[in-house]
């Protein structure tokens, strides 16, 4: 007779409990950190490594190292200038002195630091006022003739949380990696998959990066490149493609409302519109209107560089769905952004008959009320920023949501807005804009629950900028070919900049900027900009320098985008060493949209840092907007390049785009086969790599 043969228990999905030494109260502090199963152990990789494998002659230290030194306590000083100071100076054979500075520090430690003492001490050399130090060592004290211990292995630093020591963390990991299975039971990439990969087997590369062997190669460890940390990086961003994928699926079951137009309104705008349609835009916008005709949610991502046109595909997208009896929401992250939006889509929508709305943090008491009243009660166009997502906006009949410069949002931004409009089964299209381009590796990673539709052509008769670079000591040469400029007819941007996100301290900057040209350059009409002026001012002032009345206009960066006057061919862009690629690149979109050669100048403060230096040559090579993007990630990480915000889906444990984004075509291609071939596996994957987090894609 035979029994059912129940499968094992699967030992990582048991509570963490089930280790030795884990009680409810250290349980609940490995919680904080996600870790709720010992398979989560397994998971958490350790951040870097530190070598306490040999002892380093203090003579040998250089600042920057972090290094285990010994030595014996030459001189103990407690000093209280500005704050309580414990000063250590331990010396050994190599016959140079360390100085250990402890600024917090209890009385049994003084006790313990005493003169003669002899210490083994680990932690970060920098370069101190009386030379090398070491800021909070980690210490232990041991006897004078004692042989010291060193490690056999690299000690792994893990991310731990407050209250839980890394020693402590670092053997509740070791407890659980005795518990891992052999590889047939925790390999999830399936062999026919993962063999002609040569990928490493799973358990051995978890192995490794826990207990990286003596013989390690350290500069490939440390670069993450070791062939194990490729491993586990290749699942990571596997899972991250997966998890993406799932929430598109999910939200490609739902359904939306088909929005087949007969495009009166289309052509409508189009016969209206003073220029033709570039090629690039007439097909993305036919990508468009063929995913809204259909009854699941449009998911589209255009990107298209700085003045490619996107702002009349999302309007036609737009009379799209108003023409189908549905309203249409633009949401985009700043205000300066929104009102352009405001501006154009009234300017283009209004002689159609279609009535815009405007909604921002600003727009308070009554005025707010009236917009509210009016969204609820079926206006065409609700155009605003994140205020578009409070509560109390409501919709008739949302049918289109837009979102602009994606990349500063996050997913669950856009979730929000998109549930906004949900009506019984029925979820709104959504349509995304970049105008940052994203280098494809990135959009590979952040972007898989979008379709993607590039605008990679630009409006014709715009001639390419030419950029230098120059020292802020040269500004009076600028300020003559300025002058020279103008005396041609031509028209120039003075664009202030500072470092702080201070609207106020740049309107200051510039009101100074304004000055000062206004008495360089007498014979020149000099205008002002900034974002602390009404919107009625702003726009007196961009009418006057659109008219030709003013030859020169300072403003700060509420020029970045949204302004758009063709006969302006020179652009001056102060501080320009604090700004970002991305940045600098849509400022400098600005100049360029007319026939004349165009140019930019970036005035620079020095001494400028080595970062500083790469972004502004890289502007003065191309003007090619997704060049920069690679540029920009590989100088500033996708983290930063996808703004903050986006970082819930980007943090990842052991990838790196910057470093890993080759392996993305591959990632897609193993995705696809395992999502047809392998869905359990999938989960599996989600479960061990995201766990909780993956809940959102749910919603
Ligand atoms: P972005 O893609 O940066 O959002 P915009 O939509 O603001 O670009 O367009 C930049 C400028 O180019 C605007 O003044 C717009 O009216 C103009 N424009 C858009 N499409 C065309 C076109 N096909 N031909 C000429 N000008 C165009
Ligand atoms: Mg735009």
């Amino acid at each position: 007779m035979t029994t059912p043969a129940t499968p094992p228990a699967d030992p990582g999905r048991a509570p963490l409990t089930t280790l030795g030494g884990v009680g409810p109260a250290l349980a609940e502090t490995l919680g904080k950190l996600g870790l709720r199963e010992v398979q989560d152990l397994w998971f958490h990789l350790p951040l870097r490594y530190e070598d306490r494998t040999t002892v380093v002659p203090i003579a040998d230290l250089r600042p920057g190292d972090r290094a285990q030194v010994e030595g014996i306590v030459e001189h103990v000083e407690r000093g209280f200038r500005f704050r309580p100071q414990l000063k250590v100076i331990i010396g050994d054979d190599s016959g140079r002195p360390l100085l250990l500075r402890f600024f917090h520090f209890r009385k049994s430690q003084v006790d313990l630091l005493a003169k003669g003492a002899r210490l083994l001490c680990f932690g970060e050399v920098r370069q101190g006022p009386q030379g090398l130090e070491i800021v909070h060592p980690q210490y232990q004290r041991i006897e004078v003739d004692e042989a010291v211990l060193v490690d056999e292995r690299l000690t792994p630093v893990y991310p731990t949380t407050e209250g839980l020591g890394p020693r402590r963390l670092a053997s509740v990991i070791s407890r659980a990696l005795a518990h891992l299975p052999a590889d047939d039971r925790l390999e999830l990439i399936p062999e026919e998959i993962g063999r002609p990969m040569g990928l490493t087997s799973l358990r051995d590369a978890l192995l490794h990066v826990h207990r990286p062997p003596p013989d390690v190669d350290l500069r490939q460890l440390g670069e993450g490149t070791h062939p194990a940390q490729q491993r586990l990086a290749f699942e990571e961003l596997l899972t991250q493609h997966l998890t993406l994928r799932r929430m598109r699926a999910a939200v490609k079951k739902r359904k939306s409302p088909a929005l087949k137009s007969a495009g009166t309104l289309h052509d409508g705008l189009l016969a209206a519109l003073p220029f033709a349609l570039t090629k690039a835009q007439s097909r993305v916008s036919k990508e468009v209107a063929r995913d809204l005709a259909r009854a699941h949610p449009m998911l589209r991502l255009v990107q298209g560089d700085v003045g490619s046109g996107k702002t009349v595909v999302a309007a036609l997208a737009a009379l799209a769905a108003i023409e189908s009896g549905y309203q249409v929401a633009l949401m985009a992250p700043t205000e300066l952004l929104a009102e352009q939006h405001l501006r154009n889509f009234r300017a283009w929508l209004e002689p159609l008959g279609l009535e815009v709305e405007w909604l921002a943090g600003k727009v308070q008491g009554k005025a707010r009320k009236s917009a509210l009243a009016r969204a609820a009660g079926g206006a065409h166009v609700l155009v605003g920023t994140h205020a578009l997502m409070q509560e109390g906006v409501s919709f008739a009949k949302l049918g289109l949501v837009i979102v602009d410069e994606q990349h500063r949002f996050g997913v669950h931004q856009r979730l929000a807005l998109r549930d906004k409009g949900a009506e019984g089964d029925l979820i709104p299209h959504q349509l995304v804009l970049t105008a940052t381009p994203i280098p494809r590796t990135l959009a590979m990673s952040a972007y898989a629950d979008l379709d993607v539709s590039s605008i990679d052509e630009l409006p014709p008769g715009r001639t390419p900028v030419q950029t230098v670079a120059l020292s802020n000591e040269r500004r009076y040469d600028v300020m003559e070919r300025i002058h020279a400029a103008c005396m041609e007819g031509r028209q120039v941007y003075w664009v202030c900049t500072l470092i702080e996100e201070s609207e106020q301290l740049n309107a200051q900057a510039a009101e100074v900027a304004h000055a000062e040209l206004t008495i360089a350059l007498p014979d020149l009409a000099v205008g002002l900009i900034h974002g602390r002026m009404k919107p009625k001012e702003k726009q007196a002032v961009m009418d006057a320098f659109k008219a030709g009345e003013l030859a020169v206009l300072v403003a700060t960066t509420v020029i970045e985008v949204g302004v758009d006057v063709p006969n302006a061919s020179l652009m001056v862009i102060e501080n320009s060493e604090r700004l970002g690629l991305a940045q600098l690149h849509q400022l400098r979109g600005r100049v360029g949209r007319g026939a004349i050669a165009s140019n930019c100048v970036l005035l620079y403060q020095n001494p400028l840092s080595r970062l500083a230096r790469e972004r502004l040559q890289v502007m003065r090579e191309t003007n090619d907007g997704f060049r920069i993007a690679e540029k920009d990630l590989e100088l500033r990480g996708p983290g930063e390049v996808l703004g903050t915000r986006q970082t819930g889906q980007l943090q990842f444990r052991i990838a790196d785009l910057t470093r890993d984004g080759h392996l993305m075509p591959e990632v897609q291609r193993v995705a696809e086969a395992m999502i047809k071939d392998h869905p359990a596996r999938c989960e599996r994957l989600i479960a061990r790599w995201v766990g909780d987090a993956a809940r959102y894609v749910d919603a």
